[in-house]
């Protein structure tokens, strides 16, 4: 599309890189940090942001499908990248063309790419998620030890890795995720057994929370991104050097009028000033990501101070009051997301208002606007 939008998603390279060093540091010292880079990196562009961690060390990946590991390989990428959630049978050799790596659940796809294997007369690297405890994907522990006998029955088939996944990790009080982990450990993760055996289960908030946690290979997601798992609370616990977000979202003033007291402002006038009021036009609606949940409650900052969102949220269109903010202009920057001079407007504080959680708002902003990284 030729034209650039008012709407500019910017990516720090060097927040990327930070994060990814700093959790690096955290985890244990030969522990792998595996880059979760599934949803177009938490909407901050898959190759980019992966190319900003291979450049802090980072060699190993994650997605979610197939078609996003190829996207990867094909740029360029690097190091092994794992798919998550499967593949159909039709794809199969996709895994072996780019050199990718799948997370098995069933013994049904470990079939199809050893007889895959076969044919090409290769031997490909399998992990084997097991659900400890998440109740999402994965085999669960009393199925494993017959899961991994058959497997290793299975031509072409290198048994690589387990893996596991926390729900509750993102909350260090809870017990839950040691509970988890002992049983992730029962499964003969010790590493004497298989000695080569890649064992990954904790997420950003088993890194941060529970180091112990960390096995051969963690992956981290939100907290590379500059996020805690926990939110405010994750950002007020935290000590010593911090995550940093690297997610801006700017655009910028369309229009500026002055109504008077008693005037209805956007679809359903649910907002109707209480006196005379400066409004704002923003090229920003519900189609940018700016959940319309947002109408009458969200926070934007120009000029280094914080305005309201007024009315409905519209789809390409939102406005806000500027009333007690000097001289707003057509053209004036505003940001949605991000530093503004003195003042921030993070993640965190517009999820606690949709009720949602910092993942979700940076999926929105990142992966419907137009991006631009900086240094
Ligand atoms: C998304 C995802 C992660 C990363 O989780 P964060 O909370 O963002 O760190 C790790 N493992 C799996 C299987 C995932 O789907």
């Amino acid at each position: 599309m030729l034209g650039k939008s008012f709407n500019q998603i910017e990516i720090s390279r060097s927040a990327l890189r930070h994060n990814y060093k700093l959790l690096k540091q955290l985890a244990r010292t030969k522990t792998r940090l595996l880059a979760m880079v599934k949803a177009d990196a938490y909407g901050h562009g898959m190759l980019e942001s992966s190319l900003a961690f291979s450049e802090a060390g980072c060699h190993d990946f994650g997605v979610a499908e197939i078609a996003e590991a190829v996207e990867l390989r094909k740029s360029g990428i690097e190091g092994n990248i794992f798919v998550f959630l499967g593949f159909a049978a039709a794809d199969v050799s996709l895994f072996f063309s780019y050199d990718l790596i799948p997370i098995i659940y069933d013994i049904e796809s470990a079939r199809i790419l050893s007889s895959e294997a076969v044919t090409q007369n290769v031997e490909i690297t399998v992990h084997v998620k097991v659900d400890c405890g998440m109740t999402r994907l994965g085999i669960m522990p009393d199925e494993f030890e017959e899961f991994v006998a058959v497997l290793q029955t299975l031509p072409g088939i290198k048994y690589g890795g387990l893996a596991s996944h926390f729900p509750r990790a993102d909350e260090p009080e809870s017990s839950q995720t040691r509970e988890q982990f002992l049983r992730f450990e029962c499964l003969g993760v010790s590493e004497s057994k298989v000695p080569e055996l890649v064992a990954h289960t904790a997420n950003s908030g088993g890194i941060l929370y529970f180091p112990d946690s960390s096995c051969s290979m963690v992956r981290a997601g939100i907290s590379l991104y500059g996020y805690y798992p926990d939110g405010e609370t994750g950002v007020e616990r935290a000590t010593g050097e911090k995550l940093q977000p690297a997610m801006r979202f700017k655009t910028k003033v369309l229009q500026v009028k002055t109504v008077t007291k008693g005037t209805g402002v956007s679809y359903g006038h649910t907002y109707i000033t209480d006196k005379e009021t400066t409004i704002a036009v923003l090229p920003v609606g519900y189609e940018d990501g700016l959940s319309r949940s947002l109408s009458n409650k969200g926070e934007v900052l120009i000029h280094g101070k914080r305005a309201s969102v007024i009315g409905r949220i519209c789809m390409n269109l939102c406005m806000i009051d500027v009333s007690d903010i000097d001289s707003v202009q057509a053209g004036d920057e505003v940001v949605l997301l991000g530093r503004q001079q003195s003042d921030e407007i993070t993640g965190d504080a517009i999820a606690n208002l949709m009720g949602s959680i910092s993942y979700e708002i940076l999926c929105l902003f990142g992966n419907n606007n137009q991006r631009t990284y900086v240094e």
